[in-house]
């Protein structure tokens, strides 16, 4: 076991992951996190429950520039539930950032609140590809300041057909960025698909305990 006060993380970052319970890293945290804070690319695979989320959390949150009102970061998931989870779990990571505004873009909510909170500003939004796509081509979402793409649970998002809806995203995306890929499986069709988007990515599998 690893404690997170092994990694260059702010004190306030370390007393809020200690208040949520969290001390000492998952598996997949303490293989995936150094590599992340150095800003490598990567594919994480690991079982759903290990604790994804808060290995790509707080790399976003490390990598924010909270007095600069653009999106910085971007997390594609598969459904509009995984979508609010993650965005939940973010914000309880960044109760000790002031003013990190993350917004949630999935479909079956209406455009208006999701386009106005997007012109309120945001930092980090956590989407469906689908609709991050509508609110692309509506030229209502701007995708030029991403430092950070998190696609989670790419094999799910890929077996649901997302693949172009992805790719077109991250066309809209800077070619400079860091690019995180989660799954909790990562079969041959999968690789091959993903490839094109990470830039020699470290690779991490933690193997599901027996
Ligand atoms: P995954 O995305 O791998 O399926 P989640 O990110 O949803 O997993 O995390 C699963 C559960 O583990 C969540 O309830 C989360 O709060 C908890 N968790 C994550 N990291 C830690 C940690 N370091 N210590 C304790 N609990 C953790
Ligand atoms: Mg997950």
């Amino acid at each position: 076991m690893t404690a997170f006060a092994t990694l260059p993380l702010s004190d306030k970052l370390l007393a809020n992951l200690d208040s949520l319970g969290y001390r000492e890293m998952t598996e997949i945290q303490a293989q995936s996190l150094p590599s992340i804070m150095e800003g490598r690319d990567l594919i994480a695979q690991a079982k759903t429950g290990s604790g994804k989320t808060a290995a790509f959390g707080i790399g976003l949150l490390c990598n924010l520039n909270t007095a600069w009102f653009a999106v910085q970061g971007l997390v594609l998931c598969p459904t509009r539930e995984l979508a609010d989870q993650v965005a939940g779990e973010l914000r309880r990571l960044a109760r000790c950032v002031p003013n990190v505004k993350v917004v949630v873009l999935t479909g079956g909510s209406p455009m208006r609140p999701q386009i106005a909170s997007l012109e309120f500003g945001a930092h980090i939004v956590v989407g469906t590809p689908g609709r991050v796509r509508d609110h692309l081509s509506r030229e209502s979402l701007d995708l030029s300041n991403v430092r950070m793409l998190v696609l989670d649970e790419a094999d799910r998002m890929t077996d649901m057909g997302f693949y172009d809806e992805i790719a077109g995203i991250v066309r809209a995306c800077p070619k400079r960025r860091q690019t995180l890929l989660f799954s909790a499986t990562y079969p041959d069709d999968i690789r091959q698909a993903t490839e094109a988007f990470l830039y020699d990515p470290v690779e991490v599998t933690v193997e599901a305990q027996h």
